[in-house]
């Protein structure tokens, strides 16, 4: 674990992040496919960086070990050493990582999650050109989804069924005059105002600094009232009372602003969540910043991702208030390990992810491009190529080395 001198750690004035040119940025490189797909990432994102800022700006990479190369050499999956120095340099970028089986760890994900409190998973979905979709226009499709991260069905309170907890529990529930079958496994669902609000404000602040034109908040209200229908009006107080210049409601365009968006403001909606999915397929446009509770988010964020062509370019971040880690949204894939053959993708689009939180969107822009143009060209990976008529079979450095070539 080394890194130059001169390169400095990111900081926060004011809740604002600062990031110096020459930026310490520990990664960890993944299981299986990890090593292929992060190496063609960081070539990628070291060369927009040399292009663009001509020396001015660089990335120190730092090593930190996570998952089976972290417990082949330290007997950890996840060494206190990397949780020191992601908690130090603030934000960090991740390959795919193996779950452990039998370790007493759930997943190196979520422990990530719950240990830095990355509280909104943040997953952009948007159509490259030229790959192949099962949609008609997914050209239309625009969107970020902010999905909650540590509450909700997956805060991992259940119960196995017979167990002395869950009897437990459902004797309460009687007490409380609610029945549940004997036998029964149970779960439970907890949302709360500080939860829902912290994430409803992230959404909207990214939709303020990136100029997007909505943000719908997804939820079951019409059904859980009090998780659900709680999430849906805490959201709404947040716009109302927090951001009251920034966002207008469905409501007030049409009682006062006779069915005209006032210029510049954000139009704050929400949607039952099954209603969203058919909204998503049938008018992608409407929609742009979707902020929403952790089940609805995992449906949406993978069913989103597969109307513009699939998992294999999604990027993804786990971000809390100062702590961020970019990530590939897809696993190891270990059928594939070492072979040099998978889709760098979604790695390098989590890296120009990482790039606009940076401020660096010259950067970012100019990789979106080359990668839009490479797939134009037909040069791709085996997981586009098979799915594409004359396309040119590349590997994993031979996508990334076209589009460095496509970037000068
Ligand atoms: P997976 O690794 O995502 O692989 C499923 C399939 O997706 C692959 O067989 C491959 O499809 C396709 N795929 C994945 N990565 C690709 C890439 N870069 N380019 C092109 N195609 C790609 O899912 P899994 O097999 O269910 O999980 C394997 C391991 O990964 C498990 O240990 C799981 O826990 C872990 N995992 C980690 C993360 C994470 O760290 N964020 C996320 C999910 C799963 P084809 O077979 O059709 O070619």
């Amino acid at each position: 674990m080394t890194a130059t001198t001169e390169a400095q750690k990111i900081s926060f004035k004011d809740g604002k992040i600062i990031v110096p040119n020459k930026v310490i940025l520990p990664f960890i490189e993944g299981d299986g496919t990890g090593p292929d797909i992060t190496r063609a990432a960081r070539k990628v994102l070291d060369a927009a960086i040399r292009i663009v800022y001509k020396g001015e700006k660089e990335i120190n990479w730092l090593e930190v070990l996570a998952g089976e190369k972290a417990y082949n050499s330290t007997k950890s999956w996840l060494p206190a050493e990397t949780l020191e120095k992601i908690r130090e340099y603030k934000v960090a970028i991740k390959g795919p990582l193996t779950t452990p089986t039998g370790s007493g760890i759930r997943s190196l994900n979520v422990a990530l999650r719950q240990i830095f409190d990355l509280y909104a998973c943040v997953r952009p979905i948007k159509h490259f050109e030229g790959v192949p979709t099962p949609t008609k226009h997914p050209e239309l499709v625009d969107l970020v989804i902010f999905r909650e991260n540590t509450e909700d069905v997956y805060s991992g309170i259940e119960f196995k069924p017979g167990s002395d907890e869950a009897v437990k529990l459902i004797a309460f529930l009687k007490e409380l005059k609610q029945d549940v079958r004997e036998g029964s496994g149970v779960g439970i669902k907890p949302i709360s105002e500080f939860g829902s609000k912290r994430l409803v404000r992230k959404a909207i602040e990214y939709a303020m600094k990136n100029k997007k034109p909505s943000v719908t908040l997804v939820h079951k209200g019409n059904i859980m009232k009090y998780t659900e229908g709680a999430f849906c009006e805490w959201g709404y107080e947040v716009a109302d009372k927090e951001f009251p210049d920034y966002i207008v409601t469905e409501k007030d365009i049409r009682e006062k602003y006779n069915g005209k968006i006032p210029e510049g403001k954000i139009v704050f909606k929400d949607r039952i969540a099954d209603n969203m999915f058919q909204q998503l397929l049938i008018r992608p446009g409407e929609y742009s910043i979707i902020a929403t509770t952790n089940l609805n988010g995992d449906y949406l964020s993978d069913a989103c991702a597969a109307q513009v062509g699939g998992l294999g370019i999604a990027p993804g971040a786990n971000m809390g208030d100062e702590i961020a880690i970019f990530e590939a949204t897809h696993g190891t894939a270990p059928k594939y390990a070492n072979l040099d053959k998978v889709n760098p993708g979604s790695m390098i689009l989590s890296g120009v992810m990482m790039f606009d939180y940076f401020g660096w969107e010259k950067a970012s822009q100019l990789i979106l491009e080359a990668i839009a143009k490479t797939i134009k060209q037909k040069k791709v990976t085996y997981d586009l190529e098979r799915q594409m008529t004359g396309a040119m079979l590349l590997k994993t450095s031979e996508f990334a080395d076209a589009i460095i070539e496509n970037m000068k």
